[in-house]
């Protein structure tokens, strides 16, 4: 089986036989890491090393806190006003497709709530055009999605908001590529496409900006208190923090997150080439230069023609082909754990396509 799964998403094999291996004995032990405490020397230290892990693979600078929250990246939407739409201040977000949008409307019940670009007008097709953007100094924060699931798009550059926070949810491509840290305040994502399992969700948050959190918001909501508890605040995810310390040692084994993106790039170079030459037979969702490493969205000439694609790409082992019901069409996400061969195996499979439909 092919796995374009858009998420929970697939996970290396390698890693997978480890989590096997290791299922019922964690390291001597005796125990499974399903059944040990969240207070043990063990747990403590697969914490520790995973947020070290992830400092180290993605240049963290010291001034930050790596967290592993519960709750999706969906009670980061919440979460993110409920601790910095404060103080009578207004929040900024970029509009960019679904999942923004979640964010938008969740900060909107939160507190006032401004778009500051939106594509919109472009069906989503392309991100919001951060060069356009004014920056008012009293702005809460700057909120955008890096990566829409949906739509197959992805911002290629950021902008430097100076003295204004800017939040980046990377749900859908944290540690897919190499990315400047320090010009964010706040980055979260879930962990199910690039990083391991769903539940678990990790938070980047520079320490500075947690003074500005009330002391009203509730603990389990309140980003300084599990800051503060290194992560530890309550039962954490146990087993989905496990499986990112397994994922992150595996992207460090595989040259570490430069050569992933070079990975990636040739994945995604890939499937867009075939779509592009096939004289229209493929058609690319996204703009071209907003087109997403991670979700390659696209469409066939005829309905029924991809109807029948979805049905031939089932048979023939490839799994999770079909587009978002929101996007509708054909969507293949080839997150870190994807190989170049699955890519190939799937490209060769939509050039017979084309050759037997076209
Ligand atoms: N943000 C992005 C970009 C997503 O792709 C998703 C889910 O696919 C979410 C947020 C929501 O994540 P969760 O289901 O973990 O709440």
């Amino acid at each position: 089986v092919y796995n374009f799964n858009a998420g929970p998403a697939a996970l290396p094999l390698d890693v997978m036989l480890q989590i096997q291996d290791e299922l019922l004995d964690l390291q001597g032990t005796g125990l499974s890491i399903l059944e040990i405490s969240h207070r043990s020397k063990e747990y403590e230290n697969i914490n520790g090393e995973t947020q070290q892990l992830l400092k180290e693979l993605l240049n963290i600078p010291s001034d930050y806190e790596v967290l592993f929250l519960q709750g999706g990246a969906s009670t980061q939407f919440a979460m993110v006003p409920m601790n910095f739409l404060t103080g009578g201040r207004k929040a900024s977000y970029l509009h960019s497709g679904t999942w923004s949008g979640k964010a938008i409307a969740e900060a909107r019940k939160i507190g006032e709530t401004a778009i500051a670009e939106s594509s919109e007008a472009d069906h989503f097709k392309k991100v919001p055009n951060l060069n356009r953007m004014k920056i008012d100094p009293e702005t809460a924060y700057i909120h955008l999605t890096s990566n829409e699931t949906i739509a197959g798009t992805q911002y290629q550059n950021f902008i430097n908001t100076g003295e204004v926070p800017l939040f980046a949810d990377m749900s859908s491509d944290i540690l897919s590529r190499p990315i400047d840290v320090s010009n964010f305040a706040l980055i979260y994502a879930g962990a199910q496409k690039n990083l391991g399992p769903s539940g678990v969700t990790v938070v980047i948050v520079k320490r500075k900006i947690l003074e500005r959190i009330p002391a009203s918001i509730p603990d389990i909501m309140n980003y300084r208190i599990h800051a503060n508890k290194r992560s530890l605040f309550h039962t954490p995810p146990v087993f989905a923090v496990y499986i990112v310390n397994l994922m992150l040692k595996w992207i460090r084994n595989n040259g570490g997150v430069k050569a992933i993106e070079q990975r990636n790039y040739r994945k995604a170079n890939l499937i867009y080439s075939t779509i592009d030459k096939s004289g229209g037979f493929y058609n690319g969702l996204a703009h071209p230069e907003s087109r997403s490493m991670m979700n390659v969205t696209f469409s066939i000439f005829n309905e029924g023609i991809e109807k029948h694609f979805l049905q031939e790409a089932e048979q023939n082992g490839f799994v999770g082909v079909k587009g978002h019901r929101d996007a509708g069409h054909l969507r293949v996400s080839i997150y870190n754990a994807v190989t170049y061969e699955q890519c190939q195996a799937l490209t060769d499979f939509m050039l017979d396509f084309q050759k037997r439909f076209g």
